[in-house]
C-alpha cells in the first residue's frame, strides 16, 4: 500500500485565478479566458479538489474542448491533481464581461470590440455602434452575419475600405 497523503498544497482561489489569467482565448490569442470573462467560479475543496466553472463565450464556438483542457492543464501545473472543470450556460455569457484591457487589445488586434449591451439596448433601434478598428469610423457595413466562427461578424469600413471582424454583442 502506498501511503497516499492528501495533497497538502494550500492553494488559494486567487492563485488559481492568476494561473487562469495566462490561458489564452483559443481563438483570439491576445486575450485570456479571464479577460473574456469566461471563468465564473473557482473553488478549492477541503481535500484540495479544485473546481473551475466557466461559461463559453458562445455555445457555437468550436473551441469548447480546447478551453476545458487548457483550464485543466493550467490548474494541474500548480500541482493540483484533483481538478474538475465544469461549463455552465446559466447565466449565458455576455460581451459585457469582457474587461476594458481586453477590449483595447481586441482593437489593437484588429477586431472591433463589442458595443456595450445593457439597459440602453432596449430603446435603441438595432443600434450597435461598431467602429472600424483601423480608422475609428462609424461608417461601417456588416457584410456577413457570421465570420470565421459564430462569434464574430464580418464588416467593411466605408471610410478606409478595409474589411474587419467584429464581435457580435450578446
Ligand atoms: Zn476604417
Amino acid at each position: 500500500m502506498e501511503d497516499s497523503t492528501p495533497s497538502t498544497v494550500n492553494l488559494q482561489p486567487s492563485t488559481i485565478w492568476d494561473a487562469l489569467a495566462s490561458v489564452p482565448d483559443p481563438e483570439i490569442p491576445v486575450v485570456s479566458i479571464t479577460d473574456m470573462g469566461m471563468v465564473r467560479d473557482v473553488t478549492v475543496g477541503d481535500a484540495g479538489r479544485v473546481t473551475v466553472t466557466f461559461t463559453p463565450t458562445f455555445s457555437g464556438c468550436p473551441a469548447l474542448h480546447v478551453i476545458r483542457e487548457s483550464i485543466e492543464q493550467a490548474v494541474r501545473d500548480l500541482g493540483v491533481t484533483d481538478v474538475e472543470v465544469r461549463s455552465t450556460l446559466t447565466p449565458p455569457w455576455t460581451t459585457d464581461w469582457i474587461n476594458d484591457d481586453a477590449r483595447e487589445r481586441l482593437r489593437q488586434y484588429g477586431i472591433a470590440p463589442p458595443a456595450p449591451t445593457g439597459e440602453g439596448q432596449l430603446i435603441q433601434l438595432d443600434a450597435e455602434p461598431t467602429r472600424c478598428p483601423r480608422c475609428g469610423s462609424l461608417n461601417v457595413r456588416m457584410t456577413a452575419s457570421f465570420g470565421p466562427t459564430l462569434c464574430k461578424r464580418m464588416y467593411v469600413c466605408d471610410t478606409c475600405r478595409e474589411p474587419f471582424e467584429g464581435f457580435k454583442s450578446v
